[in-house]
């Protein structure tokens, strides 16, 4: 028995977050961990991610709350997420501004909402857009 467990997630997070349901194919994915994804990258071996099998779809969650962090992804989009990401980050990492002022200027670029400006919810053309707007030197200007 694991009443621990049950109280750790508050039911109404549970309910708030289901298992999300791969874009590919229509299944509900399952949880895995990033040891049996990646087991060859020790730092994502502590996360857990969604992940539909036979798509190879996969999103990280946080394990407390069963949040997703964006949508299920394919290996072509999790690499246009992950180039979007490699030139958005700098933007704040270097400190030149904070991580939100970095999000908002991104959103408003993009013409969306703040609650929207998330690259794990990207599609493939808007991680390109992220890119093109990050090597050209409008940030530097609104800054
Ligand atoms: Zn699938």
């Amino acid at each position: 028995m694991s009443y621990v467990h049950e109280h750790e997630v508050p039911a109404r997070a549970r309910r708030k977050y289901p298992v999300p349901i791969c874009p590919e194919c229509g299944c509900q994915a399952r949880r895995v961990t990033g040891k049996s994804l990646y087991p060859e990258q020790r730092h994502l071996h502590h996360m857990q991610f969604y992940q539909c099998v036979p798509c190879d779809t996969r999103v990280g969650f946080n394990p407390r709350t069963g949040r997703p962090h964006g949508t299920l992804a394919g290996a072509r989009l999790r690499q246009a997420r992950q180039r979007a990401h490699r030139a958005f980050d700098p933007l704040w990492q270097s400190g030149q501004v904070s991580r939100t002022e970095a999000y908002l200027w991104l959103a408003q670029q993009m013409d969306l909402s703040i609650n929207e400006c998330h690259i794990g919810m990207f599609d493939e053309d808007q991680c390109d857009q992220v890119v093109a707007l990050c090597v050209a030197d409008d940030f530097e200007e609104c800054t």
